[in-house]
């Protein structure tokens, strides 16, 4: 790909300050992202599958517009929801995390999600997360009681200042833990002591005995090492800006004096489920392995957690899951395998009009208007040069897939419609039993044949014939 264009601006909206601002890079031409990783405790749900995704199309726009991007990504292996899975398992924490980093990897790469340039384990930066928490006992920010090290938030002056509150606000707003040992309710663990009966493949030695450290110095280590005390947009869940990135910029400013940490803060939305919290106790969490699994496919995934506007919340359900999936089966009617062949062996341009709508803060559903616009322009006038800038298009945001495409000498002209008509009214029936994966096979058998089904409201679908 080589799209350049220097003069394009970046708006951003950064929530430490609270509006839209115009993207500065520390260093010129280079850009450097941290983002908040999983917890593999757990197969990723939706929620996290969203913060994936729109980090990835960040990620994906960067990488066309600096000559390089460092974008770090951890993976939290070390972590009290860990311990009790595993112990809830009766395996040990190792067997616990190996497992699901695969599950993880799986279940992302169907979403098209990039590797980051750096992914670093907590198990594997121990020794950078000792050195940062001596520091700041050095530094007088944090202190040691009842075997534990703590953070002290009175020594920090703007505290608070990424939720924009005041910290007695915070004291009553927030569910702290509260334990005597504390000087103040809001001081938060640096480095805990093990348990007993704890694996030890999560007990680690410390100047302050043996133990594993808290989840928010973790982050703070890990974007030093890799991005160094300054660097320029830190990422996560709107869920993570308080406590985790409040205390992130506690620990990291006050262990290196002068510092700024990340220049920028960007969070995307929350997630809610047909209306409702995602919760294990309503029953309504839901997985990308469980979509993958009714045969949805990741990329219609994908374009579907982009469809809101990252910083708005998204809610799941099946319209938008199905609206999705038609959108996709649009944008290929139109392309054959040898088409994507052909353009993907040429050197790929991407339109600059989707470049600048991400330059907008990720207006992605502008950059969605341009693709329908580019599709009918293709209907009409199928030249190479569109085929190939239309296809470069969807290959970079991730949603070209082949998958979708009908293989042309496969259409049959002489269809019976009765025999379709069946098909689909067992589709319905299949559905309605919630046998996702038999009723998309159905779906994909007739799409192979050169019948696309359009599902409409009130569970009834039409059906059209593919242009060949
Ligand atoms: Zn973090």
């Amino acid at each position: 790909m080589n799209f350049t264009n220097p003069k394009l601006e970046i708006k951003l909206f950064d929530t430490l300050t609270n509006k839209i601002q115009i993207l500065k890079t520390i260093e010129k031409n280079v850009l450097k992202m941290y983002v908040c990783g999983p917890t593999v405790y757990d197969r990723p749900h939706l929620g996290n599958a969203r913060s994936i995704v729109v980090y990835d199309l960040f990620y994906r726009f960067f990488l066309q517009v600096f000559e390089k991007v460092i974008f770090v990504r951890n993976i939290t292996d070390v972590d009290d929801k860990i311990n009790d899975s595993a112990k809830e398992q009766n395996i040990s924490i190792q067997q616990l995390t190996t497992r699901i980093i695969e599950y993880f990897y799986h279940d992302i790469d169907a979403l098209k999600v990039l590797k980051p340039t750096f992914e670093p384990k907590v198990t594997e930066n121990i020794p950078e997360i000792i050195d940062l928490i001596q520091k700041l006992i050095d530094n007088n920010h944090a202190y040691i009681a009842n075997k534990h090290v703590l953070f002290d938030v009175s020594s920090c002056a703007d505290y608070g200042k990424l939720s924009n509150r005041k910290i007695d606000e915070l004291i009553s707003g927030a569910r702290v833990e509260i334990a005597d040992y504390k000087k103040t309710p809001l001081d938060f663990v640096l480095w805990k002591p093990s348990d007993a009966d704890d694996d030890p493949s999560s007990i680690f030695d410390s100047p302050w005995g043996k133990g594993r450290p808290g989840w928010h110095i973790e982050c703070s280590a890990m974007s030093l090492k890799f991005l160094g005390e300054n660097f320029d947009i830190h990422g996560g869940g709107a869920d993570l800006q308080f406590p985790h990135h409040e205390n992130e910029i506690a620990q990291s400013c006050s262990a290196h004096r002068g510092s700024n940490y990340a220049s920028y803060w960007v969070h995307n939305g929350f997630l809610t489920v047909e209306g409702e919290k995602m919760s294990k106790s309503l029953k309504n969490f839901v997985t990308v392995f469980d979509l993958l699994n009714r045969g949805v496919k990741g990329t219609t995934i994908r374009l579907m957690l982009l469809s809101s506007h990252y910083r708005k919340p998204f809610d799941f359900n099946q319209k938008i899951l199905e609206d999705s999936q038609k959108t996709l089966e649009k944008f290929h009617e139109v392309l054959s395998i040898n088409d994507v062949k052909i353009a993907l062996n040429n050197s790929q341009t991407i339109s600059p009009e989707i470049m600048e709508f991400l330059a907008d803060d990720l207006n992605f559903s502008k950059v969605i208007a341009f693709i329908h616009n580019q599709l009918k322009t293709l209907k009409t006038h199928k030249t190479n040069d569109i085929l190939i800038k239309y296809i470069s298009n969807l290959s970079f945001l991730g949603i070209l897939d082949e998958s979708f495409i009908v293989d042309d000498s496969a259409i049959n002209n002489d269809l019976d419609l009765n025999f379709v008509n069946e098909q689909i009214n067992l589709r319905q029936k299949l559905k309605a039993e919630k046998k996702y994966a038999e009723a998309d096979e159905i779906r994909k058998n007739l799409l192979n044949l050169g019948v696309v089904i359009e599902d409409k409201p009130n569970n009834q679908s039409a059906f059209h014939f593919i242009r060949k």
